[in-house]
C-alpha cells in the first residue's frame, strides 16, 4: 500500500471552527428556543452590489453567444484586470506584469509555499490566520516533520504589551515572514513606521515578507498604509497577497491577486516572479472569467463607491459592537476592547479567563457565538474575537444582550 504523506500527520488538528460549531450545536439542542446569533465567523453576509452584479450577469450572458464566448484565458489573469489593479491600487508602486490574478488569497498563500522549499525557516505572527503554518506543514516546509519539533517555525507574539507589533529580533535570517495587516484576528493595523521597521529588517537579513492585506479596504485612517509598497524598500523584499473577498463580498465568487515585484530575488539572483509565473501557469489555470468581469467592475468609479458603502456597513456594525463591549458591565470586569476602526474584527481581552471559558459563558448567557482567541495561537489566550460580519438587526440584538451580560 501507499504510505501516507507524513507531512499530513504533522498537521495540528483542525480544531477551532469545528469545535465552535460543535459547541453551538450542542447548546442549540439543549435549548431549542434559543435564538443564537453568530459574531464568530469571518464570512461576509451582505449581498453583492448592483453595478458589480450586473457586470457579472452581463458577462455570463455574453458567454452564451458566439461573439462573447471565451475559453481558457491567460493563466496570469485578464490583462485588462491586471492593468486596472496596478493603476488603481498600486500607482507608481507595481506594474501590470507584476500582478497575478487568482481564485483567492487563501489559495495563493497555499500555492506560494511551493516556491520556497522545505529548508526555509518561517516566521508568523502569533495569533495568526491558520493557513500560514498549516500550508507550510503540508508542503513539508517549516521543518514540518515532527522529529524536528517544528523548530523552523518562529512564533512572533503580538500582545497588548507590544501593541500587537512583534519583536522582529526573534526572526532568523533568511526567513519567510508572514505578516497580515489589518490583522486577522487582532484587528491591529500596522503604521508606516512599523512596516518600515519590518521592511528594513527583511532587507538587512535576507528575508522575504508575504504581506496579507485582505482587509486593506477597511482602513479608514488616511495615515495608515494600504499596501506594503507604500514603504520604501518593500519592492525588494515583499510579496503582497490580496483578495476581492472582504473588499466586495466575493467570498463565494472567488477572486484574488498577488503582487510579486521583479526586484524580489532568491539568493542566486533569480527573480521570485519567474518561478511564481511558472507555478501559476502550471498548477493553476486562471480565475473564472465571470469573476474577473466582476473584479473589473469593482475597480471602476461606480464599483469603488459601492464597495466603500459595503465595507462601511460592516464598520458601522463594529462601532456598535465596540460601544456595547465598552459598557460599564465590561469595564468593571477589566475587559479591554482593542479596536481602531480599521478592521472588521474586535479583539477583546478578558482578564482571568481562558478563551474557551469566556466563549462558553457568552454563548450560554447571551446566545452569541464568538471565536476563542487561543484558537489562533498561544498568544490569543484570554482573548475573544468578535466579527462585524453580520446583518445590522442581528448585530443590534447581540449588542442589546451584551449590554445586559453579567461577568
Ligand atoms: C478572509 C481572509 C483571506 C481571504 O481569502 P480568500 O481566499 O481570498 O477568500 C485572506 N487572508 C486572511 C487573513 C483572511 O482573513
Amino acid at each position: 500500500m501507499i504510505e501516507r504523506n507524513e507531512c499530513f500527520s504533522n498537521l495540528a488538528a483542525g480544531y477551532l471552527f469545528p469545535e465552535v460549531a460543535k459547541r453551538r450545536k450542542l447548546y442549540q439542542e439543549k435549548h431549542p428556543e434559543a435564538k443564537i446569533i453568530s459574531l464568530g465567523i469571518g464570512n461576509t453576509t451582505e449581498p453583492l452590489t448592483p453595478h458589480i452584479t450586473k457586470a457579472m450577469s452581463d458577462y455570463a450572458k455574453s458567454l452564451g453567444t458566439k461573439k462573447g464566448y471565451s475559453g481558457y484565458g491567460d493563466e496570469q489573469g485578464l490583462t485588462e484586470l491586471r492593468k486596472k489593479i496596478a493603476d488603481v491600487l498600486y500607482p507608481g508602486m507595481a506594474s501590470a506584469d507584476e500582478v497575478f490574478i487568482s481564485d483567492g488569497a487563501k489559495c495563493d498563500i497555499a500555492r506560494i509555499q511551493t516556491l520556497f522549499g522545505r529548508k526555509t525557516p518561517i516566521a508568523v505572527q502569533d495569533p495568526a490566520y491558520p493557513v500560514y503554518v498549516d500550508g507550510s506543514v503540508i508542503v513539508g516546509a517549516a521543518g514540518a516533520y515532527k522529529k524536528d519539533g517544528y523548530k523552523k517555525v518562529t512564533y512572533l507574539p503580538c500582545t497588548q504589551e507590544n501593541n500587537f507589533f512583534p519583536d522582529l529580533s526573534l526572526i532568523k535570517p533568511d526567513s519567510l515572514i508572514y505578516f497580515c495587516s489589518p490583522n486577522n484576528p487582532t484587528g491591529a493595523c500596522a503604521t508606516k513606521a512599523q512596516l518600515k521597521k519590518l521592511v528594513d529588517f527583511a532587507n538587512r537579513n535576507g528575508c522575504i515578507i508575504i504581506f496579507d492585506s485582505a482587509y486593506y479596504a477597511f482602513i479608514r485612517d488616511a495615515k495608515l498604509p494600504r499596501t506594503i509598497y507604500e514603504i520604501p524598500g518593500a519592492r525588494k523584499c515583499a510579496i503582497e497577497i490580496n483578495s476581492f473577498s472582504k473588499l466586495a463580498g466575493f467570498t463565494g465568487v472567488r477572486l484574488g491577486w498577488s503582487v510579486v515585484p521583479s526586484s524580489v530575488k532568491f539568493a542566486d539572483g533569480t527573480p521570485v516572479k519567474n518561478d511564481w509565473n511558472r507555478v501559476m501557469t502550471t498548477l493553476f489555470n486562471g480565475a473564472s472569467n465571470i469573476a474577473q468581469a466582476g473584479g473589473l467592475a469593482c475597480l471602476d468609479k461606480e464599483g469603488q463607491t459601492e464597495t466603500k458603502a459595503l465595507v462601511d456597513y460592516y464598520l458601522e456594525n463594529a462601532k456598535l459592537m465596540k460601544e456595547a463591549l465598552e459598557g460599564k458591565n465590561f469595564k468593571d470586569a477589566g475587559v479591554k476592547v482593542y479596536y481602531t476602526g480599521d478592521s472588521p474584527y474586535l479583539w477583546v481581552y478578558f482578564p482571568g479567563w481562558k478563551s474557551w471559558d469566556i466563549f462558553d459563558k457568552i454563548l450560554n448567557d447571551c446566545n452569541v457565538v464568538t471565536t476563542p482567541g487561543s484558537g489562533f495561537g498561544p498568544s490569543g489566550e484570554s482573548y475573544v474575537r468578535f466579527s462585524s460580519f453580520g446583518h445590522r438587526a442581528d448585530v443590534k440584538e447581540a449588542c442589546k444582550r451584551l449590554t445586559k451580560f453579567v461577568l
